[in-house]
């Protein structure tokens, strides 16, 4: 292998030494979380976090450090209440959610998957939805329950102990047509046990303010000595939800990612690729930031031969990455042989993950990954919930985050040859959607934009 070279490999262990020893990683979370909060997109605090990461990159020596701005629907969160047989229960809106003030039946959809709404059919019609959060993701849940008629949409965490969940609503930039709430499982068991004994009225009120506004990427460079080969995008979206400091979710993905820039700057000279970082808000309104992204730069996307997308990578345990594109063989056994027994890593290739901003790419036929760590230190208070706060980071997974994502792309922008040969074409993405069973579900979000 060329990469194992002298020089290449003692850069390589200096790199990975200044990832290990540098006290620069903590720092930088605790900004993200303790003085932009939630970075809940076009807040004050996004904005914060946005100057902050972009004067962060430049300062160790990046290139072309910028903010892009795009349109989104701006969300605040008013009081909600739900009233069940005359019981006053905790909830919280979903991101997203339209105001309301109706009273309806709930329809106990149980995971709310497609054979629920099968054995439910019409009767689940001007009712409100109450659906567990296992199984398949909370928007193609809600889609299922726009879809079959309901008028109201009330999610559920899984677990006992957990806090009520939020989670946007929204997809596709289109405003979500249902109002939605988030209640614990506590309380999702609590309105089950009332179905048993009959039926059970609820009273929905919701208040939240809808507004057009704009969200901020922020993009710099580390340009290649043979910038001609292509680019590397690195990315992770820094903004969270409002409830909490989206530590795990994910100023994680995001403080590593600025980590791996600041060790690759020090290795420089054996990048022959460029490496373009992007740390992109709008991510948990429905991918919006990256999906600006990818059409405001469609012509340059040829040029990317791949996007690493680090999404929650602060948790102890694997390093878990799923790559989605076509021809990631190679790439996918690189990975592995590089991982060898010193990461404990898992590669899964050719997989189709349409949630977080690699997928703005891959729907572009571009080859994207994205990356997780395993197991949350404390379960029951995981993202997405008032729980996902600094407290529960685990810094040296964070750290193992940022080395094993640096020596991916310092390899690959050394030497390229493991990366797919070409981009996917636009009939390829929707055949392996379409393999996937994603077709219909995206229509119904407004997300099959091809
Ligand atoms: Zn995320």
């Amino acid at each position: 292998m060329s990469n194992t070279n002298d020089s290449f490999r003692s850069a390589e262990l200096a790199m990975l030494g200044e990832i290990w020893s540098s006290p620069t990683l903590w720092p930088t979370m605790r900004v993200l979380c303790d003085d932009c909060n939630g970075r809940f997109v076009a807040s004050d605090d996004e904005r914060r976090a946005a100057a902050f990461i972009c004067d962060t990159l430049a300062s160790y020596g990046l290139s072309n450090a910028h903010t892009e701005a795009f349109d989104v629907h701006g969300w605040t969160r008013g009081e909600t209440s739900l009233i069940a047989n005359g019981h006053p229960l905790t909830c919280i809106g979903l991101p997203g959610t339209p105001p309301c003030d109706l009273e309806a039946p709930i329809v106990h959809m149980g995971n709310g998957e497609p054979a629920d709404f099968t054995r439910v059919g019409e009767a689940a019609r001007g009712k409100i939805a109450l659906v567990r959060g296992q199984g398949s993701h909370r928007l193609e849940k809600y889609a299922r329950a726009y879809l079959a008629g309901c008028i109201g949409f009330i999610f559920s965490n899984t677990e006992m102990g957990c806090l009520p969940p939020t989670g946007s609503i929204e997809f596709g930039g289109k405003p979500a047509p249902l109002p939605g709430i988030g209640i614990a499982y506590e309380t999702f068991l609590r309105i089950e046990r009332m179905l048993e004994g009959g039926d059970v009225t609820a009273r929905l009120r919701v208040k939240s303010e809808l507004f057009p506004a704009t969200g901020l990427n922020v993009i710099a460079d580390i340009p290649g000595t043979q910038p001609e080969l292509g680019t590397l995008m690195a990315c992770a979206h820094y903004d969270g939800h409002d409830i909490a400091q989206g530590a795990i979710d994910n100023a994680s993905g995001t403080a590593a990612v600025m980590e791996a820039a600041r060790a690759l700057m020090k290795v420089r000279d054996q990048l022959k690729l460029s490496v373009r970082f992007a740390l992109w808000s709008g991510e948990e309104v429905g991918m919006i930031g990256s999906g600006a992204y990818a059409k405001a730069h469609r012509d340059e996307l040829v040029q990317i031969k791949l996007v690493f997308n680090c999404d929650i990578v602060g948790n102890p345990g694997t390093f878990w990455i799923g790559l989605n594109g076509y021809d990631t063989d190679r790439v996918a056994e690189f990975m592995r042989t590089l991982a060898g027994k010193e990461h404990d890593v898992q590669v899964k290739g050719d997989v189709v993950i349409p949630y977080s901003d690699h997928f703005s790419f891959y729907m572009k036929g571009v080859p994207a990954l994205m990356a997780a760590t395993g197991s949350p230190k404390y379960p029951n208070l995981g993202p997405h919930t008032y729980g996902d706060t600094l407290d529960k980071v685990d810094l040296r997974a964070l750290r193992s985050s940022a080395a094993f994502t640096a020596r991916v792309l310092m390899h690959l922008a050394h030497d390229p040859a493991p990366l797919p040969a070409r981009l996917a074409t636009v009939e390829e993405v929707q055949e392996s959607l379409r393999k996937a069973g994603y077709e219909e579900l995206m229509k119904a979000q407004g997300r099959w934009d091809f």
